[in-house]
């Protein structure tokens, strides 16, 4: 099995175009040729993960914060991050970095920290813009229906659970064939109508490139007619953060309990309880206080994230409960969804969690 297989199987579950402008998903070292012997999963890619890797006979590390964030200029080993890479390519050690793509998956990081608190009806908490598209293209009606089926065969054209959605009107083509061309119907010099079908399919806007060269190869004409358009339509599974049901209403500190046990935490920074039963709750794993006005709009009670400063605690102005409970702590169950999705799919090679503890912050008691 090749690295870059392994990459093609992370990127179906959570698609480097769902990655936030800021981020750097993807292969960030090693050779997407190279046989892959092992993977390790971690949260963060350290000097440590990276010896543990080279111990375990691993050459791939699958880690969800990016090692390399803003641009490196130089590698002389002056700080960690040009350690670890220096680390890395040393040793030929893959590292591949599944981020905020996974992050706005609903399956992904938030899927994880949904299940230790039993959610129900689990849905994305603000849908991602700009990932749809819409292709419209005009195609004489005799070949509408091979073009249609070029495209649905690309996989444009499915809407929620349905599929082989497209919209159709037929009107009337003009073109006039200059010298040189070799048109489908006409005489060159001539002005030419053709009656023609408008077809209309929307497409998830990564696949653009397997769309359009669908549409060119099934299209008779020389040019093909077509346009595209961005559309700011969203997908349902497609987001960050993630609100959902309990089973049964609990107390606010019934809440902060459960936070308490299954996430193997010493504290919780929070702001005062409002005395009212908790039956929704909304989440984000990281680095979320900016999803707060969306998680109070929706009716959340409880809304638990990490990274929040002293003056956005006040943001929750005693219309949710705000619970702080770090970030690592919030995201350490990436580490064993990633090992699932990927012991699932690869069973001939090990993959194994990284034993490292990589967050930074300690608590003194
Ligand atoms: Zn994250
Ligand atoms: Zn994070």
């Amino acid at each position: 099995m090749k690295i870059k297989e392994i990459a093609q199987f992370l990127e179906s579950i959570a698609p480097l175009s769902f990655q936030e402008s800021y981020d750097n998903s993807g292969l960030i070292t090693g050779n997407p040729e190279s046989e892959c012997v092992g993977i390790i999963t971690s949260l963060d890619v350290t000097e440590e993960v990276v010896g543990e890797a080279i111990a375990m006979n691993c050459n791939l590390i699958v880690g969800h914060h990016p090692i390399i964030f803003k641009g490196l200029k130089k590698l002389n080993g002056k700080n960690y991050v040009e350690r670890t890479i220096i680390k890395a390519i040393k040793n030929d050690i893959a590292i591949y970095a599944i981020h905020t793509n996974l992050d706005n998956v609903l399956q992904g990081v938030n899927h994880k920290i949904a299940e230790k608190l039993q959610l129900q009806n689990c849905k994305v908490l603000l849908p991602k813009e700009g990932t749809l598209k819409k292709l419209v293209t005009f195609v004489p009606q005799k070949n509408a229906e091979e073009v249609r089926n070029a495209l649905f065969e690309a996989r444009s054209g499915t809407v929620g659970n349905y599929d082989q959605c497209s919209y159709n009107v037929e009107g009337t083509g003009t073109f006039r064939a200059l010298e040189g061309s070799d048109p489908y119907v006409g005489e060159i010099g001539k002005r030419h109508q053709e009656n023609e079908t408008r077809i209309e399919v929307i497409f998830p806007a990564r696949l653009e490139q397997q769309v359009v060269n669908a549409l060119k190869d099934s299209h008779p004409y020389e040019e093909v007619a077509y346009y595209l358009h961005s559309l700011t339509n969203t997908q349902d599974n497609v987001g960050s953060g993630l609100i959902g049901d309990l089973p049964v209403p609990i107390t606010e500190k019934e809440s902060l309990s459960i936070l308490k046990k299954n996430f193997g935490l010493s504290v919780i920074r929070h702001t005062s309880f409002l005395n009212q039963p908790v039956h929704k709750i909304a989440l984000c794993g990281g680095s979320g206080f900016f999803l707060l006005s969306t998680a109070i709009a929706d009716g959340a009670q409880v809304y638990i994230t990490g990274d929040v400063k002293y003056h956005e605690f006040f943001d929750a102005d005693a219309r949710i409960l705000l619970a702080d409970i770090g970030h690592y702590e919030s995201e350490q169950f990436t580490i064993e969804l990633l090992t699932e999705f990927l012991q699932e799919k690869f069973s001939n090679f090990a993959v194994q969690k990284t034993e490292i503890n990589t967050n930074p912050v300690r608590y003194f008691s």
